[in-house]
């Protein structure tokens, strides 16, 4: 069944506020079974929230609304909701009590302007605000059946208003609706696509859809059936293809990180890695191991070297070294291999930032990973943002020990 959420006010459409209330809700919405088809951001504006009030009624089988319904003179959702249905304006005796005494508790007394957050369309019902001081509002419609939720902007009451007085009247329904997620590492989108064929293309059931982030390609599958189980039959048997299309770039399921699939396989086998990273990861594989006390158990040493003569301090003319620095950084990891007893030792070189004339901006470096059978290494050269060049080099390292592990096991 079909949903739509429309947030409300100026200070999201014009960029000061990002609108994290839609996402939220989406999420609840579709694991629910409910397919939100759409998001409306719209400034306070009468006649846009008239007409886009209007039109999602008639689209969409319940409609949410977040947003405006403050006491002061720019917070004309209620006004707005009333006029798009033909409704009066009438106060709600219980949200004027309620909004008196949450007033009174405070040792305030309450401003004729919150009054108006007591107000509701005729044949509207109150949704309580325990924790606020604005009510939300339910509205049925019959031609066609929609039922319209409006709720407060502040994303902590909103939340808790849709779970303890909005989402039990929602009408339930029909299907159920299963999301997983498969993370890979190693293509590019468009690879992703050609390897996987037919399974991306539109209107299958379950979907597949491709993104992309920081290198990592995430693969969701969404499943609509008439119950879970189906669901979950559906979406093991196309998880079952992709895996075997992807075959060694898949990672892991679900909000899995590469770093956590590394750790794991490092602790599985008992397994203990040296990290020294110049500036091409700038510390961020060492950053990514030290985020638990069980990853950290696996390094046995993690240096950072900002330039390379503080690496190599016996080199007297840093310069000269800067040529050569690849045979001093594998010597240097050799040396951690043996004196740290690490099973292997990740390494990332200085980098180098190359304008060409029409101003594009160019990272380069390289990882190497070294183990007892094992000297692997792997330039890295990208255009654009330095943090990004440093995720995707200290992928390119870590993936490079996953690949070895799971091919030596
Ligand atoms: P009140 O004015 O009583 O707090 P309201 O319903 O009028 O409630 P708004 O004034 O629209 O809410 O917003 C209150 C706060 O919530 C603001 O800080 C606003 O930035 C934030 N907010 C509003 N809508 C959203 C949204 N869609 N996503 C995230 N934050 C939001
Ligand atoms: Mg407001």
């Amino acid at each position: 069944m079909k949903a739509e959420i429309i947030a409300i006010g100026s200070e999201l459409t014009c960029g000061a506020q990002l609108d994290t209330n839609s996402q939220w809700l989406s999420c609840e919405l579709e694991a629910r079974g409910w397919t939100v088809q759409r998001h409306t951001t719209v400034a306070d504006d009468r006649a846009a929230m008239v007409r886009i009030y209007q039109e999602a009624a008639q689209r969409s089988r319940v409609v949410l609304i977040t947003g405006g319904l403050g006491p002061t003179l720019d917070d004309i959702t209620r006004d707005t909701l009333a006029e798009a249905f033909g409704q009066q304006l009438v106060e709600d005796e219980d949200s004027l009590r309620h909004i008196a005494a949450l007033f009174t508790s405070r040792d305030r007394q309450m401003p004729e302007r919150n009054r108006v957050q007591a107000l509701r369309p005729e044949f509207a019902s109150v949704l309580h605000n325990a924790h606020g001081t604005a009510p939300g509002i339910l509205l049925e419609r019959s031609t066609p059946l929609c039922t319209i939720g409006v709720m407060p902007g502040v994303p902590a009451e909103m939340r808790r208003m849709f779970h303890e007085r909005l989402v039990h009247k929602l009408p339930a329904s029909d299907v159920f609706v299963r999301r997983s997620v498969i993370r890979t590492f190693g293509f590019g989108e468009s690879d992703a696509e050609r390897l996987l064929g037919d399974l991306t293309a539109r209107g299958r059931n379950p979907e597949v859809g491709i993104t992309a982030s920081n290198a990592v390609i995430s693969l969701s599958i969404t499943a609509r059936a008439g119950s879970a189980a189906e669901c979950e039959m559906l979406a093991a048997a196309v998880r079952d293809q992709i895996r075997e299309k992807l075959g060694d770039a898949v990672f892991g399921e679900g909000e899995i990180e590469l770093h956590h699939a590394v750790a794991a396989q490092l602790l599985q086998h008992n397994l203990k890695v040296a990290l020294l990273e110049g500036p091409t990861t700038g510390g961020l594989i060492g950053q990514w191991l030290t985020e638990t006390e069980e990853f950290a158990s696996r390094l046995v040493h993690s240096q950072l070297f900002p330039t390379l003569s503080s690496m190599l301090p016996h080199h007297a003319d840093p310069s000269a070294a800067n040529g050569a620095w690849e045979p001093a950084l594998r010597e240097h990891g050799k040396k951690l291999l043996t004196e740290r007893t690490a099973d292997f030792v990740l390494l990332s070189s200085p980098s180098t930032l190359t304008v060409d004339e029409n101003g594009v901006r160019k990272q380069q470096g390289s990882v190497i990973v070294l183990g007892a059978n094992l000297d692997q290494s792997q330039d890295v050269s990208m255009t654009g943002n330095l943090a990004v060049f440093r995720g995707r080099a200290a992928r390119m390292a870590l993936n490079q020990l996953r690949l070895h592990l799971l091919k030596a096991r």
